[in-house]
């Protein structure tokens, strides 16, 4: 078990910022997991889990133990002539599992390529994009009990799936360390391109039968050309989750706002793009200090260099209140504050 002291956590978070743990262990086995948390029981030490650092804002020293979740491996657990069930270990990187799945012709995650992240930490906020959830293809996943140290299995069901949500969020919040996740995923897949700019990249490289190759490739495409790379900006992506109102309040809305862009929500409600509403109160491209909402994508909050945590949380507040005032509408982070 390799564990250090006051190690600074800027290259294990895509905000770019340095704060310190007090203690810091990479793993790479279940044994190693174990012997950690052994070591943070007996401390009784707060424990912070980490993927790849890309949906949690630092905003303080780390007091307690900081552990990157490395485990490696994927393997095909069952195959039939429609689907091959895929399990991954938590510590691979989400796109490198799509392109290893899109590269076989495997078919249900390439919309969600190029999510930054791993793994382990897919199911926590059930990682949507271009009109496909994990939950599409999700089949269980297997998670070390902090407390008991029993591995539990969970499928679908268990997980309480919503939008940008999962058990792991609420019930189940800092009960469980992901170890691996399943996957089915389609041999003969059909494309689902109705989302987002999908269609038209597409068209515009003159494809009308695409692949889910083509698919990847075009998101990967539109993804880069309109989202900051955290490597040049610090950020965590989309700062906050599109809201869901009521239907009613919706309408009334819409007719002072006829612009305003609704979908379908979750049990009937209404969602309305979070980029939108933010946009609406002035803050695209909005620079205060050193940070600021990005200039092409209102919804992601952008570090310039020297932000701090603190700074970027107060930042998120004073947008919150504005599409309040403005709206009417709570908008929440879909970011995780550490
Ligand atoms: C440029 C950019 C674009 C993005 N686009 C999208 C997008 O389109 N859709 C989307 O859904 N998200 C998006 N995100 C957010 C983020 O990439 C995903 O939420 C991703 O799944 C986070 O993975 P991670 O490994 O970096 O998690 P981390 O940030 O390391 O962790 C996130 C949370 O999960 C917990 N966690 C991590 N690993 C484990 C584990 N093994 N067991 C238990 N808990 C764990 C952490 O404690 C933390 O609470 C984007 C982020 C960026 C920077």
């Amino acid at each position: 078990m390799n564990i250090q002291e006051n190690v600074d956590l800027l290259p294990y978070n895509t905000f770019g910022l340095s704060y310190f743990t007090k203690y810091f262990s990479e793993v790479s086995s279940l044994e190693e997991i174990k012997n950690v948390l052994n070591f943070v029981r007996e401390r009784k030490l707060d424990l912070l889990i980490l993927g790849g650092g890309s949906n949690i804002l630092l905003t303080k020293d780390f007091d307690g133990l900081a552990i990157k979740v490395c485990l490696q491996g994927k393997e095909i657990i069952e195959e039939n002539e429609e689907h091959v069930i895929v399990k991954a270990s938590a510590g691979e990187l989400w796109h490198s599992l799509v392109l290893f799945c899109v590269e076989n012709g495997w078919g249900g995650i390439e919309n969600l390529s190029l999510i930054p992240g791993c793994v382990g930490a897919a199911p926590m906020q059930n990682i949507g994009a271009y009109g496909v959830e994990l939950k599409d293809v999700f089949v269980s996943l297997e998670a070390l009990n902090k407390k008991t140290g029993v591995v539990e299995s969970f499928d679908r069901n268990a997980c309480d799936f919503g939008y940008r949500w999962s058990y792991f969020k609420g019930v189940g919040k800092d009960k469980y360390i992901i170890l691996n996740v399943t996957l089915s995923l389609a041999k003969k897949p059909t494309v689902n391109i109705h989302y987002g700019a999908i269609m038209e990249t597409l068209s515009l490289q003159g494809i009308t039968q695409p692949t889910i190759k083509d698919v990847s490739n075009a998101v990967i495409a539109i993804r880069s050309s309109k989202l900051p790379d955290p490597k040049k900006i610090g950020n965590a992506g989309s700062f906050f989750k599109n809201p869901e109102i009521p239907a009613n309040k919706a309408l009334q809305l819409k007719e002072i706002y006829p612009n305003m862009p609704t979908y379908p929500g979750q049990n009937g409600l209404t969602k309305i793009p979070a980029g939108w509403l933010i946009e609406q109160c002035g803050w695209k491209g909005k620079i205060i200090g050193q940070t600021g909402c990005h200039k092409d994508q209102a919804l992601v909050i952008v570090n310039y260099g020297h932000a701090t945590g603190v700074e970027i949380v107060e930042h998120a507040h004073q947008v919150q209140r504005s599409v309040k005032e403005k709206f009417g509408i709570e908008i929440e982070p879909e970011v995780n504050l550490v």
